[in-house]
């Protein structure tokens, strides 16, 4: 499959590194909108880089970054394009890459409507095979959906609550905040998460409330979830660990926070210490019977990862079992290691 991607920021370049490791896959070329360093370091890696329009290719020239054409060049060339362009900017791309015939993957920040259906790799594989478009939600969303999806299937959930406290930014966002605040995010309940999960998982009772703090590394979630079974803090940790793209750590090996979530990260050699798995602190599974709870961490920025990968195949087809598509990506990025 030939791949291109439109936006190469946060997302882009992830998804971009983590397409040049499949083997049914192959990327074409990525469009940046500026000559920055990330344009020359993608060069320099051996990808081709594209403006994001024609007109801006002479800018591009300007700085000595050898460009292969405009996103319509590209277009031409590609079967699916995953669009990375910030949140809502991706729907006014629609009508270029119908004109094109090309599939396309969306991401969280856009509206569900865009592609008419959000994705997570474990939900809801099957339903995505053949489509052209597909939005892969969110990065709360995906850790949500994950750890809802396990449980659900091994003992029903009657009702989910959940609290998000949302990163302030990325680590390199350094014009956004807060600075000096925890700012309900937003203020009403529920936040759109919840309504987000239901677009996938749509039979969860869930209602969910958000804050954003000053923090760059990672989000945290607290959930309580009511149950159809009695289950053991053990069941939950054995029906979690089934799952590669769930990892359970141990607060008392001293990952005992975010910042030490990222640090093993580091130690585990991880690119950009990117961890698309869903974090989940082992002594946070707390059972009272039917009602559990537990706290789980999010990378924001890599998550979603593995979930774009998938979406490429079911869209195109080219593996029809979800479980395959999981282990193949899984294997090719190192994932559950
Ligand atoms: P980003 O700002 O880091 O990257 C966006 C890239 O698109 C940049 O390279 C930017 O130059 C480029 N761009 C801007 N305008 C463009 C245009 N008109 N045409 C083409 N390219 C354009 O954003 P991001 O964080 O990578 O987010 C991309 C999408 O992924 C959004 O929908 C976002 O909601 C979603 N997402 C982000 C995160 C996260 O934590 N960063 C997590 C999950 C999903």
């Amino acid at each position: 499959m030939r791949i291109g991607i439109n936006g190469y920021g946060t997302i882009g370049k992830r998804i971009a590194d983590a397409i040049l490791k499949q083997k049914d896959m192959e990327l074409i070329g990525v469009t940046k909108t500026k000559p920055n360093f990330e344009a020359r370091i993608a060069l320099e890696n051996g990808i081709d880089v594209y403006a994001s329009s024609s007109d801006r290719i002479k800018l591009f020239e300007e700085f000595g970054i050898k460009v292969k054409g405009s996103l319509e060049d590209l277009l031409k060339q590609i079967d699916v394009i995953i669009d990375c362009t910030p949140g809502g900017i991706g729907a006014t791309y629609k009508p270029i890459y119908e004109k094109y015939g090309v599939k396309a993957i969306f991401q969280g920040g856009e509206k569900h409507e865009v592609a008419g259906f959000s994705f997570n790799s474990i939900c809801n594989y099957k339903e995505a095979l053949g489509r052209n478009f597909v939005r892969v939600v969110s990065c709360n969303t995906t850790g949500l959906c994950r750890s809802l999806y396990a449980i659900d299937k091994a003992y029903g959930i009657k009702k989910a609550r959940v609290v998000l406290i949302r990163r302030g930014a990325d680590p390199h966002e350094d014009s956004k905040g807060p600075i000096n605040s925890i700012v309900p995010d937003p203020v009403t309940i529920p936040s759109h998460h919840g309504p987000d999960v239901n677009k996938i998982l749509n039979h969860i009772n869930i209602t969910t409330i958000a804050f954003a703090v000053p923090e760059t590394l990672m989000h945290v979630h607290v959930l309580n979830l009511e149950l159809n079974n009695f289950v053991s803090e053990s069941d939950v940790i054995n029906t979690l660990s089934k799952y590669s793209r769930i990892k359970i750590i141990s607060a008392k090996e001293g990952i005992d926070s975010t910042s030490t979530i990222i640090e093993y990260a580091r130690d585990l050699g991880r690119k950009r210490y990117d961890l698309p798995e869903l974090i989940i602190w082992k002594e946070s599974i707390k059972s009272f019977g039917n009602e559990i709870y537990l706290s789980q961490a999010v990378h924001q920025e890599s998550i979603v990862v593995p979930e774009n990968v998938d979406a490429i195949r079911a869209m195109t087809r080219i593996v029809e079992n979800p479980e395959e598509s999981i282990r193949m990506t899984d294997e090719a990025l190192g994932i559950g290691r």
